[in-house]
Parts: structure tokens; C-alpha cells; sequence
């Protein structure tokens, strides 16, 4: 794997960083990325800090136990047996996908201190190889999504499908903030809608455009991972 050296990740995210408003929250992806890269991004400043699958990202944080003030997100699928374990170890969980993953979640975070903030993932563009719902789907689930009160439903988390082009992307990313709006103006217990999960190396640009909140940048810091 070509992981970029200590001073390069730190310059690019100096350079990303100026072009980025301050409502923008700039995440690391680190999957497949050594905890060395890890703490040459915390040292340029980054707290939040995204990983897609549990087991790799339970073994930095003990690596990284020494930085505690990072906001931990997972990004990739998570099965329902698997949800406490997710909650013990991420603030966000920026893929719930699916009715009954938000309600065993919520179920279990009742028990908990602190309210696990989620974001919901919406396919906009149909999508085999993407779990998430459609918007239809995501419509008729609102209400039942809404009861889950242990739940801070943040917002909507979207990745576009592979290989598309800048404006079809870019489609992508309007359509989703428009979802977002289109929600809000409903009346919710539970369900706010302050935050857009969209951006990622490739395509942040046209995310910030249309509204993101927060880009999740792996490749564009770190350098290219090697294929799975
Ligand atoms: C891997 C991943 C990213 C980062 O992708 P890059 O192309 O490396 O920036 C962002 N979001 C999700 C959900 C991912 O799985």
C-alpha cells in the first residue's frame, strides 16, 4: 500500500481544509490506513475519524487510546447482531440502512448515557451493490423512524453510484439535500435533518456545492488503497 509520508498527509489537509467553509466537517477514512498515517492526521488537526468495518477499527482505537478526543464514525454496513459493539465503539453511525437495524439500535441505546447520532442512508439513484433505501422506501419509513427516541437522527448519508459523471453526481448530491429539506418541513420528535453525510475523494467538491456537512475523505489523504 503507498501510504503518503507524515508531512504530505498534513499539507494536503491544510490545503483541503482552505477550501472548505467552516460548516464543513472534514473526516478521515481510514480504512486499510496504519495508525502511523492516522496520527500524522490528528496531528494536522482532524478529530473525526471514519472507519467501515468493526473489528479493524476496535484495534486502532486501542492503538489510539491516547487521543481521546477523537469522534469515531462508522461508515460501512452494519449487521443488527453486531449493533451494541457499534455503539460502544462509534459516536456516528452514518449507515443505518435499514428500519429494523435503527430499531434494535435504538433499543439498545436506551440503556445507554449518551444518544448515538445517526445518519440514514438514501440510494437516489438505484444501486445494487449499495444497501440503503430508496426514497419511497425512506418516505413510508419516517413515521416508525421518528419512534426511535433513544436516536439523534442527524440527517441523511448518501453515496453516489460508481462511475457516474459530474453532473449526474452532482444530481445525485442535490437530490439528496432537497430529501432533506422536504423532510424537515414535517414535524418530528425525533428526526432532524441538520446534517448531509456526502463527498468523498473523488467528488467533494460538487458535495460541498450542494450543501455537504461532512465529506469523508480516505484516498485524497492518504493515498490510494490497494484493492480488495
Ligand atoms: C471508503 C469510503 C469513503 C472514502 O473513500 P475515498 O474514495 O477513499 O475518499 C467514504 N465513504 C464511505 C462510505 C467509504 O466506504
Amino acid at each position: 500500500m503507498t501510504i503518503a509520508a507524515p508531512e504530505a498527509i498534513a499539507q494536503t489537509i491544510h490545503q483541503i481544509r482552505q477550501t472548505l467553509p467552516d460548516s464543513v466537517l472534514l473526516m478521515a477514512v481510514t480504512k486499510q490506513v496504519p495508525v502511523e498515517a492516522m496520527r500524522a492526521a490528528y496531528a494536522a488537526g482532524v478529530r473525526d475519524f471514519g472507519e467501515s468495518r468493526l473489528p479493524e477499527a476496535i484495534a486502532k482505537q486501542s492503538e489510539l487510546q491516547d487521543l481521546t478526543d477523537i469522534t469515531w464514525h462508522l461508515i460501512g454496513h452494519l449487521q443488527r447482531n453486531k449493533a451494541a459493539k457499534a455503539l460502544d465503539h462509534f459516536q456516528w453511525i452514518h449507515s443505518v440502512d435499514s428500519l429494523k437495524l435503527a430499531q434494535r439500535l435504538d433499543q439498545l441505546a436506551g440503556d445507554r448515557p449518551r444518544r448515538p447520532r445517526v445518519c440514514l442512508q438514501v440510494k437516489i439513484l438505484p444501486d445494487p451493490n449499495k444497501f440503503g433505501w430508496t426514497v419511497p422506501e425512506l418516505l413510508a419509513d419516517l413515521p416508525q423512524l421518528d419512534e426511535c427516541r433513544h436516536l439523534d437522527i442527524a440527517g441523511l448519508m448518501t453515496i453516489p453510484p460508481y462511475g457516474l459523471d459530474a453532473d449526474t453526481t452532482q444530481s445525485v448530491f442535490i437530490q439528496t439535500r432537497e430529501l432533506a429539506e422536504k423532510i424537515r418541513q414535517q414535524t418530528w420528535q425525533t428526526i432532524r435533518m441538520e446534517h448531509l453525510s456526502m463527498g468523498m475523494s473523488e467528488d467533494y467538491p460538487l458535495a460541498v456545492q450542494a450543501g455537504s456537512t461532512v465529506i469523508r475523505l480516505g484516498r485524497s489523504l492518504f493515498g490510494a488503497r490497494p484493492t480488495a
